[in-house]
């Protein structure tokens, strides 16, 4: 099942979400609907609060299908070592329209858990390591712009706001 993305202005996307404690087939089923939903999007990563649910799941494929082995599940993630600094332009789903630039680590290691529950690490560099950190900070109720100016930030979120009463957002 495809689900809509969550825009921003929802205050589920501002809100830590809730660590998973059961791995089970209702887990497995939200999973593929995530892959399914962040393909349709255009997406190369999302975090479940994106559809509206507050629970601690990413899913990411920075390969956009083309290998079916660079899809990552990631429950309950946490970023566990950084390296290096690289700026790049950013994007996410529930900010559509938008990019800026944004320093990140270059190279960064999560661990999190699998489907079945089981201890995994995963380490990426440049465009994994930015959705690692991205995808992860989603589940804390952090959006990229919080690693924006301040002005460049207020400067979006006024634009958001004429969209929102334009009805175009
Ligand atoms: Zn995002």
């Amino acid at each position: 099942m495809i689900y809509p993305i969550v825009k921003y202005g929802d205050p589920v996307l501002e809100k830590p979400a809730a660590t998973i404690t059961k791995f089970d087939d209702e887990l497995r089923q939200l999973v593929d609907d995530m892959f399914e939903s962040m393909y349709a999007a255009h997406g190369v990563g999302l975090a479940a609060p994106q559809i509206g649910i507050s629970k601690r799941i990413a899913v990411i494929d920075v390969t956009f299908k083309e290998d079916p082995e660079a899809k990552i599940v990631l429950v309950n993630p946490e970023i566990i070592h950084v390296e290096g600094r690289i700026t790049s332009n950013e994007g996410c789903l529930s900010i559509p329209e938008f990019r800026e630039k944004v320093t990140r680590a270059r190279k960064v290691t999560a661990r999190g858990q699998n489907l079945k529950g089981e201890t995994f690490e995963v380490t990426g560099e440049e465009l994994l390591a930015r959705a690692l950190l991205h995808e992860t900070d989603h589940l804390n109720g952090k959006l990229y712009i919080s690693h924006i100016s301040a002005l460049k930030r207020d400067m979006m979120k006024r634009k958001i706001r004429k969209m929102v009463k334009a009805g175009e957002w």
